[in-house]
């Protein structure tokens, strides 16, 4: 196992008690905001539970967005708040299951790396949980924070417990910070805010071995001093050590909250790290524009997960962006598509300015994105397809603009003979090759085109006139294709091909003459939106969604 001792690197041991559901990715990603601003460098992990070796798999509504990285890595979302907070860049190893763990430990023993052995949870799935964490230690990494899912007391969660218990002994005290994430509620009827939770969760932690250096406790208010000094003294923490964690509107405030009550100086006080002063100024600033906006702009989401906004977090977050670079406040419209008719379709957009359709998968709720589509195309209004939502967009432009109305993608109907997005065997089986060789541990979902492509865009072109270069990076996780096969009759009918791969065999990107702000892209470019620095097509899309509303308004 690689030891600390090369790397000064120290370690954040990031729990959660009580109850899910507490933010403890938020805080993660908070503290890393806090980190950096102080100059220091922080990477991230994040350990699931659970068995699937992976997120690729799972459906949205059991566990929400999967979050893509520049590796084509399927990972959770917390990965995404972790890149949305900081400079990080994340991989496939910075996120792992159990299903991961386990998958090794018995990849191994197959193998007979364990020579005859009997291999148990301790020491073998904790020594290799021990060597996934350690992994993290470089000589560009000064600290390291790990976030462990689920809640103390949860059976599936102890071989991480106890391995990040271990890892505290063998790297020693000032190496090593265990912060807990708790819930303080206030109990409406008797007036008061009760610790008791806390205690408990604390206590269940201390009978692993772990003793908490500091307390995050999610509440709705200031947590006073004297319930600061209770929770201290029943819990075995410094009485500066017990920091709000409160509720808040807008998450990019919860760096700016946990400063105020002292995380950070905390932080490096126990880790007897020096740094400088954080400056919180772009932070401060962001905070600022989101509570006093000039003005707002309503986008509707035509999706599948409307009822999860999870489903949809990179997205949500991005969106949110591109406002704060104008000083708008976005208001999201969810719009469930399998609800949408051709007669509702006029009440149901008449108070938005921009409609934008995610990606997806599978066929429920397809023809009620392509009304969407063409209610967009038909009335100038400002459209964003992204992955689905931009082979839906060629589906609809052929239907009704071609009149092939039996066009299709192979995904939804294999025998249409117009199939303009469809399954391109020759990248399939080379990606397959790719993704395999990529990820050794990946067999199902190997046929995807995941992770970052490069892009080369027509100059003559609204994404051109967004990102001002002609070679971008974006992030894909889709099977089927542009078909080049109908290019040129898509093309002769007034659909832009504005973004394809540099050897120009696949089409990446397409635009509509003549329209305003119609836009569909192959790619998801929210994952790569952060708020310091909100990606240039989600601000394009809102700028012209806000013209749109101004010129409507008579005021443009
Ligand atoms: N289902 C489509 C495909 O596999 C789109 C995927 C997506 O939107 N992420 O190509």
């Amino acid at each position: 196992m690689k030891k600390r001792g090369k790397f000064h690197t120290k370690f954040i041991f990031i729990t959660g008690g009580v109850l899910s559901s507490l933010g403890k990715g938020l805080a993660a990603a908070s503290i890393g905001a806090l980190l950096e601003a102080r100059g220091l460098r922080v990477t991230f992990l994040k350990l699931d539970p659970y068995i699937n070796v992976d997120p690729g798999t799972m459906n949205p509504f059991q566990h929400g967005e999967v979050y893509v990285t520049e590796d084509g890595a399927e990972t959770d979302l917390d990965l995404g708040h972790y890149e949305r907070f900081t400079s990080t860049i994340m991989s496939g190893k910075n996120n792992y299951t159990s299903g991961k763990i386990y998958y090794s430990v018995i990849t191994k023993e197959r193998k007979g790396v364990y020579l005859g052995g009997t291999v148990q949870i301790i020491p073998h799935v904790t020594d290799e949980i021990k060597t996934v964490i350690l992994e993290l230690a470089s000589k560009e990494v000064d600290i390291a924070i790990v976030e462990i899912g689920g809640t103390v007391g949860d059976i599936e969660s102890l071989p991480f417990l106890e391995a990040i218990r271990q890892l505290g002994y063998d790297l020693g005290k000032e190496n090593v910070l265990y912060i807990h994430l708790t819930y303080v509620p206030y109990i409406k009827t008797a007036g008061e805010l009760k610790t008791k939770p806390t205690q408990h969760s604390v206590k269940e932690l201390r009978a692993i071995g772990i003793q908490p250096d500091i307390l995050l406790c999610r509440t709705d208010r200031f947590l006073p001093a004297d319930i600061k000094r209770k929770i201290a003294l029943f819990c075995n923490v410094e009485e500066d050590a017990v920091i709000t964690a409160k509720d808040i509107d807008c998450i990019y405030e919860i760096p700016l909250i946990f400063h105020r009550e002292g995380l950070d100086e905390k932080i490096v006080e126990k880790l007897n790290i020096w740094t400088r002063e954080p400056d919180l100024s772009p932070w401060q600033n962001i905070v600022k524009t989101y509570k006093n906006p000039t003005d707002e702009v309503t986008i509707a989401i035509v999706g599948k997960y409307v009822n999860l906004k999870d489903s949809y977090k990179s997205l949500n977050e991005a969106l949110i962006h591109g406002g704060l670079a104008l000083n708008l406040r976005v208001n999201l419209k969810y719009v469930g598509s399998d609800e949408l008719t051709s007669e509702n379709l006029e009440d149901v957009f008449k108070d938005v300015e921009g409609i934008l359709v995610p990606g997806g998968f599978g066929a429920r709720g397809i023809e009620g994105k392509i009304l969407a589509i063409h209610y967009a195309r038909t009335k100038g209004i400002p459209f964003f397809g992204i992955c689905l939502g931009m082979q839906l967009a060629v589906v609809e432009f052929a239907r009704n603009v071609l009149g092939w109305k039996e066009a299709n993608s192979t995904e939804f109907d294999s025998n249409t003979p117009y199939p303009v997005i469809y399954l391109m065997k020759e990248w399939f089986d080379y990606r397959k090759g790719c993704v395999e060789q990529r990820n050794e541990e990946s067999d199902l979902g190997g046929t995807m085109r995941l992770g970052a492509y490069p892009c080369k865009l027509k100059r003559d072109s609204i994404v051109y006139q967004a990102y001002k270069q002609e070679e971008i990076f974006e992030r894909h996780r889709h099977r089927y294709e542009f078909n080049n096969a109908f290019r040129e009759a898509l093309e002769r009918g007034g659909l832009k091909v504005t973004g394809t791969s540099p050897n120009e065999e696949l089409v990446e990107i397409i635009e509509v003459e003549g329209h305003p702000w119609f836009v569909g892209v192959q790619f998801h470019p929210e994952f790569k939106s952060k708020p310091l620095r909100p990606h240039p097509l989600f601000v394009d899309f809102i700028r012209a969604s806000y013209e749109r509303k101004l010129k409507l308004r008579g005021q443009l």
